[in-house]
């Protein structure tokens, strides 16, 4: 079959997302499926060109067999089969259609029974299951990405789903306001803006898509120190084959061609804090850890949003650090957190030996035999499948071989902890399209308080997506601290700004 050499992270965040899938069934499922890509007249639209962009990218990182057919022949195709081989060079390119996706608006007869069809208007996207929509020709590049998001996240669920709830015909508003004149104001005259994106993995590849295409002018900086490894490309709709092995923020700003010019960071956050003073005028959070996030609103920027996925879902959030929820209170411990040598050693299922696991994992050492025994005799595990773990840390056991799928059998893995959860591709890439979003709309003076964006990609659009969010009741946050809410409004709102 023609999938991918990454696909192992892609059974991974599949069988998470769905309990008691294995790699047979997972790859006979695979096998059955033929994807359809029918291009209306109007795919060939600025919007339609940035739909097919990011829906090629995400697709053709998972499903082995892609067919592509256009109303008429204007290279839309040759792009898109050409893309498509570029992050799956195995990737078959013939064959009939099990389930099509349409873009824009089309007079070819239907390929299969299940038809997805996709379009948008600006910052509108909509997605239907009964009649074809049409593409505009803006430059927002917003309602076209969450489409091309949203058509994933129907091909999916009707893929892999026993009883799958499509979208019959839904529309996302991405700029969710009720002044019209907003729609069409990020190009005349240009909006300015001086961005800083935190992270560039699935969530920042996936904003730096969209920001790469916005017309806006100013500057983002892209500050992310890691390479791209194998298996970030099931996921990272920037990377293609040929990426493994570079830097992450470099292979994001070669898409930056237009107004925003971008500037790769290679520090990691901590430094790159150290380096700027901790003076952050608009600040965009893609990272994995909840510390790291901490610490980007403990620099205190004078804007914030933060974008995250985790087992179930989506958010994006947006922060007033005075008056409403800041970061830090999104990420207050609610309860005692288990340790992380208990939780270690429970899924091990050695939970007697947790004195040892925590001294290992103190040291970062590897797992001694008598361990690798242990837990192969405790989780009827054949040892032969722990054995490459001997001289990796114990950590990696933990990480690679039970939340990853390499020593568990997928079927078996469960929800894992959120700081190892594997989301699926669109899940990111919604998430960091509407982080993207988040700044626009920001410097277009629209939600200016603290609000949550929140989605499950395995269900329909919820009707009210988004909610105000107050700050944490305890009176606990750094935004409640009299200290941090002084030195905030000292750099940005107090009588010193512009002195
Ligand atoms: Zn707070």
């Amino acid at each position: 079959m023609a999938i991918p050499d990454y696909f192992a992270r892609n059974a991974v965040a599949i069988a998470q997302a769905l309990s008691g899938l294995d790699d047979q069934r997972l790859t006979a499922m695979l096998g059955e499926v033929r994807v359809g890509i029918t291009f209306g007249k109007d795919a060939e639209s600025k919007e339609g060109c940035a739909l097919t962009d990011l829906l090629v990218r995400l697709i053709a990182r998972l499903y082995p067999t892609l067919i592509f057919r256009a109303d008429s022949e204007n290279g839309i195709v040759d792009r898109s089969r050409e893309l498509a081989r570029r992050i799956n060079p195995n990737v078959e390119l013939s064959g009939d259609p099990t389930v099509e996706v349409v873009v824009g608006s089309t007079a070819l007869p239907p390929w299969s029974a299940q038809r997805i069809f996709a379009g948008s208007n600006g910052w509108i996207a909509a997605i239907s299951t009964s009649a074809p929509q049409p593409c505009a020709d803006t430059n927002i590049p917003f309602g076209s990405g969450v489409a091309a998001c949203l058509a994933a996240a129907n091909l999916f669920r009707y893929v892999f789903l026993p009883e799958p709830r499509l979208d019959a015909n839904a529309t996302f508003d991405v700029l969710n306001s009720t002044n019209e004149e907003h729609r069409s104001a990020i190009a005349f005259p240009p909006l300015s803006t001086d961005l800083v994106l935190a992270g560039c993995g699935a969530i920042g590849n996936a904003a730096a898509w969209a920001l790469a295409r916005t017309p806006v002018k100013g500057t983002l900086t892209i500050v992310d120190h890691q390479t791209i490894d194998l298996g970030n490309i099931q996921r990272y709709v920037l990377a293609e084959r040929a990426d493994e092995g570079s830097s992450k923020p470099l292979v994001a700003s070669r898409y930056f061609t237009n107004s925003l010019r971008a500037i790769p960071n290679e520090s990691d956050f901590a430094t790159f804090l150290e380096i700027t003073n901790h003076r952050i005028e608009r600040l965009l959070l893609a990272l994995d850890s909840a510390r790291d996030r901490r610490a980007g609103q403990a620099s205190l920027p004078k804007w914030v949003a933060n974008a995250w996925t985790q087992p179930g879902d989506l958010g994006v959030s947006t922060h007033d650090f005075l008056n409403g929820a800041c970061v830090c209170c999104l990420y207050l411990p609610e309860h005692a957190v288990m340790n992380e040598d208990a939780t270690i050693a429970e899924a091990f299922g050695v939970p007697e030996r947790i004195m040892q696991i925590r001294l290992l994992l103190h040291r970062n050492d590897s797992a001694p035999r008598d361990l690798l025994e242990a837990i192969s005799t405790a989780q009827d595990i054949p040892l032969e499948r722990l054995l490459p773990f001997e001289g990796h840390s114990l950590r990696d056991l933990y990480v690679d071989g039970f939340c990853g799928g390499a020593a568990l059998p997928l079927s078996r893995m469960g929800t894992p902890r959120t700081e190892v959860h594997v989301p699926l591709a669109h899940q990111s890439a919604l998430a960091g399209i509407l982080l993207a979003a988040a700044a626009v709309r920001h410097e277009l003076g629209i939600g200016n308080g603290s609000q949550v964006t929140q989605l499950d990609v395995l269900k329909p659009l919820p009707s009210v997506p988004s909610h105000p969010v107050a700050k944490d009741p305890r009176g606990i946050c750094i935004c409640q601290d009299s200290d941090y809410r002084d030195v905030y409004t000292r750099k940005f709102a107090g009588p010193l700004l512009g002195t």
